[in-house]
């Protein structure tokens, strides 16, 4: 008994180990991956936020090629979008606004108003303004810019950046401005209770702001398709250096002064402003918008096991266009992903014949806002999720490590991998699996790092998956200094990891699609 169950366990192993045909693999070619990313990363997207135009038009292309490769809408499906509905709220750039004015009314300094969240009514509040320098407080070199002024229910004017005490009192020499260093003096800012906080530029550093924050957005996206629980809003915006010093005129200064004063003086100059009544506006337009998954498949050959699938995710939204009109053209993040998820389609389809089980491909939306995309589909799955064995999910495979990689971004460190390697990152919750991607890895040279539940464990499409008990894996390059940037573009990407990463993926499904049993979990995710 025991003899023979080892044996039949033998024959099973053996039997894993399969092989596709090589054209299969071959197909997968840079040729197809550079001219894929290079439109779907092109500023005529616009960044492919997700309820925007140029996201709509991603998602016509990724469902063009797929057709064209032979994939085919879900059974009982029309045709391959599954569509999410949303609420889009965009401030009115010519409504909004802040405002100064003298104690008769009479308008002192009018200029635009930048928010950081868009609110979900309009705002209209009124109240005294106080400057109050970098907001900084540190109580080490016992520097502290509220010090003397109430910030309670005022209006403030705050500069970026700090002033570096140790040295000539002015912000460091190619100090950047950081929205990380940013974000921690607003929260004990807002504690106080301010009204509004409208943040400037300081004068020495010379530069819009708008692209620093990853928070200065257009519009806000509201899912109709959840109940909403919160909502959460806090009138924070960028104003320009002369509305600024438009607003404080009356007290004789201006922005650069002050500036120069907190450094010579080595200490705080702030003040309410004499004799001025402050005005923050916003008005809103609310629209009805879609966005759309993209959804096909290919069947298995088995009569049984063709009741069951592999799926492969990859989001193809981006974040758009910022305040100051950049566009993130998202290369890496992830046109990488969503063309990757083509090639593997493509090798796929020229098959001979199709593996056991069926294979189905995701490409999400709504993925920077909250994964949208893939929550929205394992609540409402085209295929059932209890048939369903494994997700392989791509999110930033085109990225390989330069000279410049160093340092931080966006707060964290960056990790992004060579051109042989790629992280992996899941629930480690069965070892077979992962045995099976860093084999298909070796075999396409290309060293799979076993990353577990890092940093990254819950940032991305397979997560959703991994909450619903099924396996998932998540191919990632680690972050680059692009990450979420203007930057993240097509001149930056290592077409050669994108092919490696793909084939690997590929052989990954094909392999999982074809055992004889689902993959063993052996260190089933705690609930
Ligand atoms: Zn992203």
């Amino acid at each position: 008994m025991y003899k023979r169950s080892m044996l039949f366990f033998t024959a099973l192993f053996v039997s894993v180990i399969c092989y596709p045909q090589n054209s299969s693999i071959k197909s997968i070619s840079i040729g197809d991956i550079k001219d894929q990313i290079k439109y779907l990363s092109s500023d005529s997207l616009q960044g492919r936020k997700t309820g925007s135009e140029g996201n709509t038009k991603a998602a016509l292309f990724i469902a063009g090629e797929a057709s064209k490769i032979g994939l085919k809408p879900l059974p009982g499906q029309s045709t391959m979008f599954q569509t999410l509905p949303f609420q889009k709220i965009t401030a009115k750039p010519d409504s909004t606004f802040v405002i100064a004015r003298d104690t008769t009314g009479k308008v002192l300094a009018k200029g635009g108003y930048s928010p950081f969240m868009i609110p979900s009514s309009p705002i209209d509040i009124t109240g005294e303004v106080v400057f109050i320098g970098y907001g900084y407080i540190n109580s080490r070199i016992k520097y502290n810019d509220l010090q003397g002024v109430q910030i309670n229910n005022k209006i403030l004017i705050v500069m970026t950046r700090k002033p570096d005490m140790s040295g000539s009192g002015m912000p460091a020499e190619g100090e950047e401005v950081s929205e990380d260093t940013e974000l921690r003096k607003l929260s004990s800012l807002m504690i106080m209770g301010p009204k509004a906080i409208l943040y400037v530029a300081d004068p020495a550093y010379g530069k819009p702001i708008e692209q620093s924050f990853s928070s200065a957005e257009s519009s806000k996206l509201v899912p109709l398709f959840k109940h909403q629980s919160w909502d959460f809003s806090v009138n924070v915006g960028i104003i320009s250096v002369e509305t600024a010093n438009s607003i404080i005129s009356g007290s004789g200064h201006n922005i650069a002064d002050l500036q120069k004063k907190i450094a010579q003086t080595r200490g705080p100059v702030s003040f309410v402003v004499p004799g001025v009544k402050g005005e923050l506006n916003v008005a809103i337009k609310k629209e009805n918008v879609e966005s759309s998954n993209i959804v096909g498949y290919f069947e298995g050959s088995d009569s049984l096991l063709k009741n069951e699938c592999v799926i492969y995710t990859a989001h193809y939204d981006h974040v758009g266009v910022d305040a100051a009109g950049d566009v993130f053209n998202g290369a890496n993040d992830n046109a990488s992903g969503s063309v990757g998820l083509l090639q593997v389609a493509k090798a796929f389809s020229v098959l001979d014949k199709k593996p056991a089980r069926s294979i189905v491909f995701l490409w999400t939306t709504g993925e920077e806002e909250g994964l949208y995309g893939s929550n929205y589909y394992t609540a409402n799955p085209l295929f059932p999720l209890d048939k369903t064995v494994a997700d392989i999910n791509f999110d930033m495979i085109g990225r390989s490590r330069m000279a410049a990689d160093t340092g931080k971004v966006r707060g964290e460190k960056l990790d992004v991998t060579g051109p042989d390697s790629i992280r992996l990152v899941s629930a480690r919750d069965s070892r077979e699996f992962i045995n099976i991607v860093t084999d298909a890895g070796k075999e396409n040279k290309l060293y799979v790092i076993d990353d577990g539940k890092g940093l990254h464990f819950s940032g991305s499409d397979h997560y959703p998956f991994t909450v619903k008990g099924i396996p998932s894996v998540f191919f990632f390059t680690g972050l680059h200094r692009d990450y979420h940037k203007e930057t993240d573009d097509y001149q930056f990407i290592d077409f050669g990891k994108i092919l490696k990463v793909s084939r690997t993926g590929f052989l990954t499904g094909f392999r999982v699609a074809n055992l004889p049993g689902r993959l063993t979990i052996d260190n089933a995710p705690k609930k």
